[in-house]
């Protein structure tokens, strides 16, 4: 066993110069092994057994090679380019391990191939270091298993067959993920494992086995060394690996954490988490955590929702801490932890959704840090809220937090929205929780919004959000609000782009303002705090959102 999870380059060769530059890069951003895919170069066409000038190049690449390698040319069975015949592929192969002057470090063999024939598999084994092995041979087998489509339904029969293997040195499985659950039976997998062993996820929903392998004794994971050459869906690249998730820092006694959503993949909070657990020298690392969900079938998102948050609670090993809950699962979130009698903060009671999990002495406590860091940053800007007239556009999950909350404060509230019923709707609910006293909420339609005579106006639904449904559009017409003081605060609730169209024109029109970026720290500090116990860096945070954001508007 390493003392540590190896990090592995794979290379697709297709020109040994080019790849060679690869794997030296991959060196220089802390690789441990570069694994030459060479199948791209050696596909079986064409008798290339015989073609003394690749054999002759691929020598070239093991004995320029910076890095240790892992010598791989896969079959087209299993995802590979190699589409020829198996003795063809051997007899390479065989040149480049047992008769070369330069053998990688490992040489991958598909396990299926290699039980295929005793002839394949004796020449195998004459390749590689086995207890038997007569001749100073240092090449050690890794058997590997590929599958797309899901984990195969034999795979313990499988997984035992190549444990049996007296020259299989290292096992390899790799299988797409359905589902964040198959990563938690990977890793079950590895515990278990009575050899070193690599199992992998593929897909958006395998990312975890692949940060997490060194928490449960992963031998090696693999990491691509750009979003382009990634020779598995779901590879991270090497920068995403050991930058953003700390990968050298996880260990058994990391604490995992999450944003849990569908989709997660834009999220910008892994980026933040992260950094902010390795500034606070916090042993924690934060992941997208896709939970699918299908708007046309509730019940099914429920029970997929259930199913997979309560494994991923129960499993101890993992120590998954707490989680930031996103769109679609913010109310789904509140039902599941009331089924458990998780406790729920007053801001979820107060508006029948949640945004934070966060483990407890038993099971875990749920809030919504929406509502709050609204509340502050209006608070911070008006001077507090209480008697304060505030405007809320929309009447969706952002517009019941805030609302909830900053009537909570003493604030009057205006529900703006197009849906009518949905602001009288929420209204009522606001006014049914809120505390005895004189504030209140009311219901108004959107069109009235020019007759607005507010201290603040919030926009919560996704008009100027890019990629919503106006993006150009303007969600406050500021220039034809009639009846508002100068120090009135224009506060919009989307962040991409931090710039959108409303908040623009107030400051053309020099009204002050709080963009979506303040609140999305605003909030994501706060669940930092629930989780470490210590103040978030917010100005880390907001710097790092204000670049990925930027970089992203390229
Ligand atoms: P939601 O539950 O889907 O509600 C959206 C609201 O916007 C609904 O009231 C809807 O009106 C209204 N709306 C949607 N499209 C519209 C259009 N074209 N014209 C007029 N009204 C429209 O969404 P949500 O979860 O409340 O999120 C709202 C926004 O908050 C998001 O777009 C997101 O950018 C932002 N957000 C920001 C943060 C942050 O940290 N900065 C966090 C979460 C969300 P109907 O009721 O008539 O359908």
């Amino acid at each position: 066993m390493p003392a540590r999870t190896l990090v592995c380059v794979p290379v697709m060769v297709e020109d040994i110069d080019a790849a060679l530059a690869d794997a030296a890069l991959a060196k220089l951003k802390q690789a441990d092994l570069v694994e030459w895919r060479i199948d791209p170069y050696f596909d079986g066409s064409g008798g290339d057994a015989e073609d003394g000038h690749r054999v002759a190049q691929l020598q070239r690449l093991l004995a320029e090679s910076p890095l240790p390698c892992i010598l791989t040319c896969r079959s087209a069975d299993e995802g590979g380019h190699f589409d020829g015949d198996d003795a063809d592929r051997v007899s390479l192969l065989e040149k480049l391990t047992a008769g070369s002057d330069h053998p990688p470090a490992y040489l991958d063999f598909e396990l299926a191939a290699y039980q295929r024939s005793a002839n394949i598999r004796q020449k195998i084994n004459l390749c590689v270091a086995h207890p038997k092995q007569q001749r100073g041979v240092t090449t050690r087998l890794i058997l590997s298993m590929h599958d797309f489509q899901g984990m195969p339904s034999d795979l313990h029969r499988r997984l035992l067959a190549a444990y049996e293997e007296p020259a299989c040195a290292v096992v390899k499985v790799a299988c797409r993920a359905r589902s964040l659950r198959d990563n938690l039976d990977l890793f079950e997998l590895l515990e278990h494992a009575p050899k070193p062993t690599i199992a992998l996820g593929m897909g958006e929903f395998g990312l975890m086995s692949r940060v997490l392998a060194p928490k449960f004794g992963g031998y090696l994971t693999f990491a691509s060394l750009r979003d382009s050459c990634a020779t598995a869906p779901g590879q991270p690249t090497i920068d995403q690996l050991l930058g953003m998730y700390h990968f050298r820092g996880i260990g058994a006694a990391t604490k995992v954490y999450g944003v849990i959503g569908w989709p997660v993949g834009h999220s910008l909070s892994p980026q933040i988490h992260n950094a902010g657990f390795d500034a606070l020298g916090w042993d924690g690392v934060y992941l997208p955590l896709p939970v699918a969900a299908d708007a046309s079938d509730p019940e099914g998102s429920d029970a997929s929702f259930k199913a997979t948050v309560g494994a991923l609670a129960a499993l101890e090993p993992l120590k998954f801490s707490g989680a930031s809950v996103t769109i679609p699962h913010k109310e789904r979130v509140v039902a599941f932890a009331l089924a458990r009698d998780w406790p729920a903060s007053p801001a979820v009671h107060r508006c029948g959704a949640a945004n934070t999990l966060s483990s407890a002495r038993e099971g875990f406590t749920i809030d919504n840090t929406d509502a709050p860091a609204i509340a502050a940053l209006l608070s911070a800007r008006l001077d507090g809220c209480a008697g304060r007239t505030i405007g809320i556009v929309g009447a969706g999950g952002v517009a019941r937090a805030a609302a909830a909350d900053l009537v909570a404060l003493g604030a009057t509230v205006v529900i703006y929205n197009r849906t009518v019923s949905k602001a009288q709707r929420l209204a009522d609910d606001v006014m049914r929780a809120a505390p005895a006293g004189g504030a209140k909420a009311v219901a108004a339609a959107a069109d009235l919004l020019p007759k607005a005579c507010c201290h603040a106006l919030i926009n919560c639904t996704p008009i100027g959000m890019a990629g919503g449904p106006d993006p150009a559009g303007a969600s406050i017409p500021v220039r034809d609000l009639k009846n508002i003081g100068p120090e009135t605060v224009f506060f919009d609730t989307v962040y991409n782009p931090i710039d959108t169209p409303m908040l623009r024109m107030a400051r053309e029109l020099g009204y002050p303002t709080i963009d979506g970026v303040e609140m999305f720290v605003k909030q994501a500090a706060m669940q930092f705090q629930q989780w470490t116990g210590n103040p978030a860096p917010t100005d880390l945070f907001d710097t790092l959102c204000r670049q990925r954001l930027a970089e992203r508007s390229v």
